[in-house]
């Protein structure tokens, strides 16, 4: 375990971007299991209807299973739908069921719908006895209102972008949602952190990409990048995270060294408070 005080609060991280495929499952799972190893309490909250994190995180969540749609559409408390990753008992998480595809156009007509995951999330953490250390919650790829539940509920963005061709297309889109989630949802929300992710520094594109990130959000963009690596792709199909499934892969040290990352720029101060800049 590596040395790193924790800061005795519970931070809510939302790991979003709209694109599908740019790493935002991977990035949220291995990220939890990072700060796991390395002494954190952690709850990865599964908002994705195609469940790919419960899968990684080994946790069953068939359609019978009590998930994270009960706790959004029938107010079922937190608690009644946590599962304990074979993992680790300090590694939770939230599973998703099929049956979020159908919350999206559920959520509509609900009372406070944008406010349903942390209204269940504030409770949970209440009444909990092990504090948690951290929540990533796992969004879809859209920015409907799954994604705004996930917002409303967190302190802080995290956001990984695909070192590859049209990495920033989007992002504008992005960044302007969470501004007007600032504005009339939750001012709390702060864009904290990018990690940039499938880096293949053989390639130029890959170096410029990372380059340009870098020129727009000299604050954001996490030191540690995440290589693309076999290892990382097949651990889901074991039902595991790297950590456990490879540790000494490149991936593995990778992601470790971004958990660590998180946790310091959170302690020092030197993690950015600034918001969201207009153009990206
Ligand atoms: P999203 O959740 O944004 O849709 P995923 O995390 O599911 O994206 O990743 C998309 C695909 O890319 C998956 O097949 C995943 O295994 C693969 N992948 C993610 N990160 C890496 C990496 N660092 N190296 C290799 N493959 C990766
Ligand atoms: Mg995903």
């Amino acid at each position: 375990a590596v040395d790193v005080p924790l800061t005795g609060r519970t931070r809510v991280l939302t790991v979003s971007n709209q694109k599908g495929g740019v790493g935002k499952t991977t990035t949220a799972v291995n990220i939890a299991a990072a700060l796991v190893s390395v002494g954190a309490r952690v709850l990865v909250i599964d908002l994705d209807p195609q469940g790919n994190a419960s899968t990684a995180l080994g946790v069953p969540h068939t359609a019978d299973i009590p998930s994270i749609y009960d706790v959004l559409i029938d107010e079922f408390p937190l608690a009644d739908i946590v599962q304990t990753s074979p993992e680790s008992p300090d590694l939770l998480c939230a599973p998703s069921t099929i049956h979020l595809a159908g919350a999206e156009i559920e959520l509509v007509t609900q009372v406070a719908r944008e406010y349903r995951l942390r209204t269940a999330l504030d409770d949970y953490l209440d009444g909990l006895e092990d504090r948690l250390d951290f929540v990533l919650i796992d969004c879809p790829p859209s920015l409907g209102l799954l994604t705004i539940n996930a917002f409303a509920a967190a302190q802080e963005l995290l956001i990984p972008i695909q070192c590859e061709y049209y990495a920033l297309e989007g992002l504008s889109q992005l960044l302007g949602t969470v501004r007007m989630i600032q504005k009339h949802l939750n001012p709390k929300l702060r864009l904290s952190t990018i990690l940039l992710t499938m880096y293949d520094g053989r390639t130029r594109l890959a170096q410029q990409v990372a380059e340009e990130v870098r020129g727009h959000f000299p604050q954001e963009v996490l030191t540690t990048v995440i290589p693309r690596s076999v290892r990382v792709s097949e651990a889901p199909s074991f039902g595991q995270t790297v950590i456990a499934y490879d540790g000494q892969s490149a991936g593995a040290v990778a992601y470790r060294e971004a958990a660590v990352e998180i946790i310091r720029r959170d302690n020092t101060g030197t993690g950015s408070t600034s918001p969201v800049p207009d153009s990206a």
